[in-house]
């Protein structure tokens, strides 16, 4: 039996037919489209599902159930989507009109929470029974797995590590909060303090890193400065990673999950997971108690992630 996975974005559905190990075995993409109506969205879905089961090879009497990950909230038991970014469906029946039309075992999801789920079963958390995912991108973003279930509160918002608030009346996010996390831990944020670091020391090694040009900045010019001695590069580096540990240790702290996993493009850094793990151990509550046990990883799937966690909700 087969699961198909879809992956809904700003500008792409991405469907994979992945099979019951989380192993992907094709994937089929088409643009979103021209926004019409709630129907219209579904039966683009359902076409795209059916079209990438029969590309693999397979009959859609094969397909044990459909998962999909949304940006924004859904509500997994009513089968309603209740807020997507950018798509206007509130409050479209999604499972109930898809399955008119194809009556398979239908899931929603959270894509950064099937993300994370994809990770529990074919990743970084392959074989616990517990894993926390951080990914630092243009955001903070993250997902919650205890014993093979995404935490996703009682409305199906659950999860958005990135809104804990780490600076009290901090920068303004565009959550409506203050000092989000994900304004000091992001690769924006990065970028940010990269910027500043380097108007406050024209004599940083990172000014010749980006050719004289700030706005060329990106997340690894500080990390690539710190590796040649340049001190504001590591100080950039210092600061950041002391805020993205500050809100990975509040996570370690509440759950305690065997795996805590960074993805996201900073994650890639070389020079970021050994401090951080280092840091984060120097705030777990656990290590008081001589029991700190969390491992602190990279996420191993990359964008594949979110596909074969939508393919596995149903699990
Ligand atoms: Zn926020």
């Amino acid at each position: 039996m087969i699961n198909i996975g879809i992956d809904v974005g700003g500008t792409n559905l991405k469907a994979g037919v992945v099979d019951s190990e989380g192993r992907i075995l094709h994937t089929k993409k088409i643009p979103l489209g021209p926004w019409q109506d709630g129907d219209y969205f579904m039966n683009q879905l359902c076409t795209l599902a059916e079209e990438a089961v029969k590309e693999a090879g397979f009959d859609k009497s094969e397909v044990s159930s459909v998962g999909m990950g949304f940006p924004g909230a859904v509500n997994d038991e009513t089968g309603v989507l209740t807020y997507i970014t950018n798509i206007p469906v509130s409050g479209y029946p999604l499972r109930e009109k898809f399955q008119q039309r194809w009556n398979v075992p239908v899931h929603l999801g959270n894509d950064a929470n099937c993300a994370a789920l994809g990770e529990y079963y074919a990743g970084a958390g392959r074989g616990s029974r517990s894993l926390v995912v951080v990914t630092l991108g243009t955001g903070v973003g993250g997902g919650i797995v205890l014993d093979g279930k995404i935490l996703a509160g009682s409305n199906g918002t659950g999860g958005e590590v990135g809104h804990i608030v780490i600076v009290p009346n901090g920068d303004q996010c565009n959550c409506g909060r203050k000092g989000c996390w994900e304004r000091y831990a992001s690769a924006t944020a990065l970028k940010r303090m990269t910027v500043e670091a380097m108007n406050a020391h024209p004599e940083s090694l990172m000014w010749e890193l980006t050719g004289g040009d700030a706005s060329k900045a990106e997340g690894y010019t500080p990390f690539d400065a710190a590796r040649q001695g340049d001190a504001a590069g590591a100080e950039v580096c210092r600061t950041y990673i002391d805020y993205v540990a500050l809100g990975a240790a509040n996570l370690v702290n509440i759950f305690q999950p065997e795996v805590l996993a960074f993805g996201g493009g900073v994650s890639a850094q070389e020079d970021l997971m050994e401090p951080l793990a280092k840091r984060i151990a120097e705030e777990d509550f656990a290590r008081n108690a001589g029991v700190a046990s969390v491992k602190v990883t990279r996420c191993s799937l990359g964008n594949d992630a979110g596909i074969i966690g939508a393919a596995l909700l149903g699990k």
